[in-house]
């Protein structure tokens, strides 16, 4: 082929051409079998080393129209792969697929952080998904690997380590892709954790609590912790949260903590 098509900045269209790193991904888990979703699907650089792994089933979403169309022409004789033009977010809130699936992608990177936002803030726990295989820009992979004290540490990891196990697997050169990006990649990988300790029952309480206390993450947490408890001193008692800390200083579980504290204001 390789390029008939003008690669749309606007979707994020930057394609894994480096085969070794294709290999790499492919790699992290078994596929034989299992039910695949790819984000993303673009030229199918990516779907056909997928395919050569013979999985049972295998869905790639792409947006774009015209990408869509030539993915359904190159794998029109697999009745295994099906092809769906649809924006991903849709995807995933309309099509009930089944369960124990893996999901790969090297995601478009004006939107990477809401897919795996949208893939944590579900209802039903356990998630449909048995893992997630993606790529990010290295700086958005090392806002979800981050450990508080340090300056990337903030809502983004927060969220992710309190459904998910997050795994690093390797850094990959912007000269991997065409066109070529202006920074440097990152494949981490995802599990669901099945007992989660941290019963949040409506996620987006955490959201509203990390949203708040991190509104000024130089200042001490005492003012916006106040104002989220209506001004009772006793959460803070309860919790042993010392409230002259910054945000960052807390550990993610204490974040939890203070959500489920939250949410029975209004429970
Ligand atoms: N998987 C391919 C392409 C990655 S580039 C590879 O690794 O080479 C990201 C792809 O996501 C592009 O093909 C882009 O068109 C597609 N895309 C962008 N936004 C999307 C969305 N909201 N839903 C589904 N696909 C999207």
């Amino acid at each position: 082929m390789d390029f008939i098509i003008k690669p749309k900045k606007s979707l994020g269209q930057n394609f894994l051409i480096d085969q070794n790193i294709i290999n790499k991904i492919i790699n992290i888990t078994d596929i034989e079998n299992k039910t695949i979703v790819e984000i993303g699907a673009g030229n199918g650089n990516l779907t056909k080393k997928i395919v050569s792994k013979n999985p049972n089933k295998l869905y790639g979403i792409e947006k774009d129209e015209k990408l869509s169309i030539f993915l359904k022409n190159i794998f029109s004789d697999f009745n295994n792969i099906q092809i769906i033009n649809d924006d991903i977010i849709n995807f995933f809130k309309k099509k009930k697929i089944g369960k124990n699936i893996i999901v790969f992608g090297n995601l478009p990177y004006n939107i990477s952080t809401q897919i795996l936002s949208s893939l944590i803030l579900l209802e039903k726990w356990p998630p449909w998904y048995d893992m997630l295989i993606f790529m990010f820009q290295k700086e958005v992979a090392d806002r979800i690997l981050a450990k508080n004290k340090g300056k990337d540490f903030g809502r983004l990891s927060i969220l992710c380590n309190w459904r998910l196990e997050i795994k690093k697997h390797f850094d990959v050169s912007k000269n991997c892709f065409f066109p070529k990006p202006k920074i440097n990649s990152t494949v981490l990988s995802f599990k669901p954790k099945k007992n989660n300790k941290f019963n949040i029952k409506n996620p987006k309480n955490l959201e509203t609590v990390t949203r708040i206390l991190f509104s000024n993450r130089r200042k001490m947490i005492n003012k916006n912790f106040l104002k989220l408890f209506k001004y009772d001193y006793t959460v803070a008692k309860e919790l042993q949260l010392n409230l002259k800390q910054r945000p960052e200083e807390l550990s993610n579980e204490m974040f939890y903590k203070i959500a489920i504290k939250y949410e029975k204001l209004f429970y």
